[in-house]
Formats: structure tokens, C-alpha cells, sequence
């Protein structure tokens, strides 16, 4: 379905690391949904007119996901907890670029029959016993399905770090869900153990990622290393340090996105403070379009950069 993503390298703090450009995979998804949906892209589901999906208004899993109804011509019914104001006004970012595909958001702080329900329960109670005809994506594509697309990405990084003849190699890449970070480990333990993933948990702490981890794979010999910082950071909030990062790197030419990649980039910077020689690949997930509003949050608070 894509091309395979190209490898460039950065200096970062006196260091060479490559930097696998999955933002560039595909101009409609970002690169990490891209490999997450790739499986649906790829597949005919014959009778589903409807994808079903939830999470956050203003992520990047609802902008891929109305994209991928759009390309595959079907509907898409995205329920969402509520939608903030400002979210809901703005004229660009994901919200705004999904509304424009066609998607159908559903905010559930405004349907009469939620009954104090969460998403999830309200989607698996009141939706999907009434609709043969559609087609249901866990959050942030946290499914089996992902692994398909996830392993096209391990062969990619197995076959470069082959032509670059590298020994050892360690795979950096920041955790959501921890889909894509646990499926890759798993391939590469399985099929190329010389290669090692590390990751951070962006969305809660070191120990929920775990027990996302656990959710899609049970055998813990299987999971990616958690790099872990001195303090908490909580997601979608604005912080200096990850400004300062995100300057930072766009002072190297490829430019990251403010939510997953400043903490990435955070811990990437505190292993090599711990004498970790390995090469490092860091796999870019793309997410620029969710920029178009954090940027803007943050040149408002701290200046340009
Ligand atoms: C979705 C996303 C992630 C998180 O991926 P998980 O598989 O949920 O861990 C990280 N970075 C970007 C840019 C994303 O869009």
C-alpha cells in the first residue's frame, strides 16, 4: 500500500541518530496511524458501511480514521467524551480536518440516553448490537489488526539496519496506546533479537503503558524497555522543556509534533547521558497536522522559536 519510509540522520547532542521518516508515509495519515490502519487499507470488509471509533476529538487517530472512511467510502460515527469549545470553533487541526472528511463526531455529553455510561461501554452497549454493518476500531487502533502494518515496519527497519551491516541497534519510538511500540518489539525479539526497542509512556505512567502492553501481548519477555524521567508530564499540557525540544530539533531540519515527541526526544537525551552507545533509530510517527493547534498554544506562552 505505501512505499517504504526513507532513513535520514540528525546530530543530536553530538550524536548521529537516524531518524526513520514514517511522517512521510502517506499525506492523508500520519505515519504511526498509517502503519496502525494499514490493514484496513489493505482489506475489503464486504457489508460494513460503517466505522466505528472513539477517543480524543482532537487526535490524530480520529483525523486518520476519517480519512480511511473516506478512501475506503464509508461512513465514519466517532463518539467522543465532550468536545471543548475552542476545539469545536477552530478552523484547522484534526478535529477540523476530519469534520472536512466527512466524519461524523458524536459527543456524548449531548445524547439523552448516556446513563452515566463511558465511551466504550456506551459504544458496546446502545451501538453495536443494533449495526451489522459496521466495522469497529479499538482506540488509537489498540487492536490485533495493527500488528499487520506494525510488522511491514519492523521488516523495513530489520532490512536497513541489514544494509547498514549495524550489530546492535536500538529502536526509539514514544508511546500512546503502546500499540506500535509492543508489536515491533515483539517482531524483532522474535525474528531479529539484535535490535531492541525503547519507549516512554506520553499517557500515563510507566505502569499503565505496562498493562496496555500486557493487553495486547501476555509474555512480558516480549516488551519494549520503558525509559523513565525524573518528574510526570502530563499529556496534551503545555511544558517549556518540550518547546525548548521541539525548537531544538527543528534547528536540525525535520520538524516533530508537540504531544508524543518532546518527551521522546527527552529520553532519547537521558540515555545518552547514561553511556549508551548503541546506534539509535528513532521512528518518526508523524502527527504534524495536530501542530496546527498546539503550536500556536505554545508560541502564544513562550515566543517563537
Ligand atoms: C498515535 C500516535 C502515537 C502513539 O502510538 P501508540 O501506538 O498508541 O503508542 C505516537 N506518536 C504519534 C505522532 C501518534 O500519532
Amino acid at each position: 500500500m505505501f512505499v517504504e519510509s526513507p532513513v535520514d540522520s540528525i546530530e543530536f547532542n553530538g550524536r548521529t541518530v537516524f531518524v526513520k521518516r514514517d511522517d512521510l508515509l502517506s499525506e492523508t495519515f500520519s505515519g504511526n496511524k498509517a502503519r496502525k490502519f494499514a490493514y484496513f487499507l489493505e482489506n475489503e470488509f464486504p457489508g460494513k458501511s460503517v466505522l466505528i471509533g472513539h477517543g480524543s476529538p482532537v487526535a490524530n487517530s480520529l483525523y486518520s480514521m476519517s480519512a480511511l472512511a473516506k478512501l475506503k467510502g464509508v461512513q465514519l460515527d466517532f463518539y467522543v467524551d465532550h468536545i471543548a469549545e475552542q476545539v469545536m470553533n477552530s478552523s484547522v487541526g484534526n478535529y477540523a480536518e476530519s469534520i472536512a472528511n466527512g466524519a461524523n463526531v458524536i459527543d456524548l455529553s449531548k445524547v439523552d440516553d448516556r446513563q452515566n455510561l463511558s465511551v466504550i461501554e456506551y459504544i458496546e452497549q446502545k451501538v453495536l448490537p443494533n449495526r451489522d454493518d459496521s466495522l469497529f476500531v479499538p482506540e488509537g487502533g489498540r487492536c490485533e489488526y495493527a500488528k499487520h502494518g506494525v510488522q511491514t515496519l519492523a521488516k523495513e527497519v530489520i532490512a536497513w539496519a541489514e544494509m547498514q551491516k549495524l550489530e546492535q541497534l536500538a529502536v526509539f519510538l514514544p508511546s500512546g496506546t503502546g500499540t506500535t511500540a509492543v508489536f515491533l518489539n515483539e517482531y524483532l525479539v522474535l525474528n531479529a533479537p539484535h535490535i531492541k526497542v525503547f519507549t516512554c509512556a506520553c499517557v500515563g505512567d510507566a505502569q499503565y503503558l505496562t498493562q496496555q502492553f500486557n493487553q495486547l501481548v501476555a509474555d512480558e519477555s516480549m516488551h519494549p524497555t520503558i525509559i523513565e524521567l525524573g518528574r510526570k508530564y502530563h499529556f496534551g499540557k503545555l511544558y517549556r522543556p518540550f518547546y525548548d525540544m521541539y525548537c531544538k530539533l527543528l534547528a536540525t531540519g525535520i520538524e516533530f509534533e508537540l504531544l508524543y515527541d518532546p518527551l521522546g526526544w527527552m529520553c532519547v537525551e537521558s540515555l545518552f547521558e547514561q553511556e549508551f552507545t548503541q546506534p539509535l533509530l528513532y521512528i518518526h510517527q508523524g502527527g504534524l497536522l495536530g501542530n496546527a493547534t498546539m503550536l500556536p498554544r505554545y508560541q502564544r506562552k513562550y515566543s517563537e522559536c
